[in-house]
């Protein structure tokens, strides 16, 4: 059923020797990126680069625009505003023929279904790419074939080759171009666990030889492997481990606290927390209910009233020193969440939540009264206590009104064991 890798695999652009990770140009450039479908945000300004030769992992639960991301990355979708290029090349100012072309030059791609024509043989299935690309070369094609181990299939239809080397075969089919950038979409979601690691081990030789990789993946022990995890929620970019220092894990523990690499230097006082808390929190609920967060709909006092021991200070003054610490960006009359501002946001939703949770369910408090003391236990809740909770009541996914609970480091695994919902 299996095979082994026998050859290294091909270098892009045909370098020989293994490409330094330290090149400061970035590939890609992804610049608020905004897809909408009629009433719903697929991706709701996602910002971020990647450099050349770099392992990217993405992540985030089920809808929350991942594979929108690939597919517009890979142009086979087109996007409502923002930026987004390769090497330099501004995807939207491409024609239909240069977006073919684009494809055909640029991008290598992998899913999670391999897409082989059923009545094609291994070869022929890499040779028909190479038909799209060019002009076929059977010599080549076997080459390919025999990197990713598959010499000896070369014969067989789909049918007669495992899900393993199916993956393998369609590897080989997005080689063939010497692709700049590889993108794949959940390469090993159908594979069984010996098949993964050989398909795995493939993506580590294409890295290692200078390749760039994006890969949607729901699984954290493939995210550690690559060199960057980046996750989404609801068509925002809401964690990326290149904005943490080397030794975070995935899901930082120490976001929002003063020894977090990335917590704001300039946010000093316990009144300033609260008051940003509750606006990234309003933020957040307009994304999820997939509506711009218009600042003169935004509130300081947040949804239970006024703050006690705050002082009132206008929305706007409020949000424009909350964009000097990069919580968020303010485009004309919308907030919009920072990869920072989406973390802390997520955090103080998740308290809220599960507090709203520990309330109505274990105390029997009623549901505004609840709602009320959420509001204030989200800041008194520290995150070890956080999890207690959270562990207490079994790693409830949706507060006591329905709404999604953001998952803790402490919930992760037993939620990707529960098919990686947030619901
Ligand atoms: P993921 O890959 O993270 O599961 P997707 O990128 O597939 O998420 O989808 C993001 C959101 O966009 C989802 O809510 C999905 O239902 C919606 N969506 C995706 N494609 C379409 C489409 N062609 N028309 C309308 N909505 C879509």
């Amino acid at each position: 059923m299996t095979s082994t890798l026998p050859v290294p695999l091909p270098v892009a652009n045909a370098v020989t020797t293994q490409t330094p990770r330290t090149v400061a140009a970035a590939q890609v450039v992804i610049d608020a990126l905004v897809k909408q479908y009629d009433n719903l945000r697929a991706l709701a300004g996602v910002s971020f680069t990647v450099q050349r030769g770099e392992w990217v992992a993405l992540m985030g639960p089920s809808g929350s625009g991942k594979t929108t991301l690939i597919n517009i990355l890979g142009g086979l979708d087109t996007f409502t505003s923002g930026r987004i290029s390769v090497d330099g090349v501004d995807l939207a100012k491409l024609s239909e023929n240069e977006v073919v072309r684009y494809r055909a030059e640029k991008v290598g791609f992998v899913f999670q279904q391999f897409h082989l024509v059923p009545y094609l043989t291994a070869l022929e299935n890499v040779m028909l790419a190479q038909y799209f690309h060019s002009s076929t070369d059977e010599k080549q094609a076997v080459e390919a074939l025999k990197r990713v181990g598959l010499g000896d299939r070369l014969g067989h239809v789909p049918a007669k080759l495992s899900g393993g080397e199916q993956q393998r075969v369609a590897i080989a089919r997005a080689l063939i171009n010497q692709p700049k950038l590889i993108l794949a979409d959940e390469p090993t979601g159908n594979l069984d666990e010996a098949n993964e690691n050989i398909v795995l081990r493939i993506f580590r030789e294409l890295h290692d030889a200078g390749h760039t990789i994006l890969m949607v993946t729901h699984d954290p022990d493939i995210a550690r492997q690559a060199d960057r995890t980046i996750e989404l929620a609801h068509g925002h970019l809401q964690f990326d481990s290149a904005q943490h220092g080397p030794g975070h894990p995935l899901h930082c523990p120490l976001a929002n606290t003063g020894d977090c690499c990335t917590e704001p230097p300039s946010v000093t006082t316990v009144e300033d927390q609260i008051r940003f808390d509750h606006l990234l929190e309003q933020i957040w609920i307009c994304s999820e209910e997939i509506k711009p967060a218009l600042i003169s709909q935004l509130r300081v006092e947040g949804p239970s009233g006024r703050l006690p021991l705050i002082t009132d200070e206008p929305t706007k003054r409020v949000l424009t020193r909350m964009s000097e610490v990069a919580l968020v960006k303010l485009r004309d009359d919308e907030a919009q969440l920072t990869p920072m501002g989406s973390i802390r946001a997520r955090d103080v939703v998740r308290r809220h939540r599960l507090a709203e949770r520990l309330f109505k369910d274990t105390f029997a408090i009623e549901d505004s009264e609840a709602h009320t003391q959420a509001c204030k236990f989200e800041h008194i809740i520290s995150p070890e206590l956080d999890q207690r909770i959270c562990t207490f009541l079994g790693h409830p996914t949706t507060c006591p009104h329905g709404k999604a609970i953001p998952p803790g480091t402490c919930c992760v695994n037993i939620r990707h064991d529960n098919s990686n919902g947030a619901k």
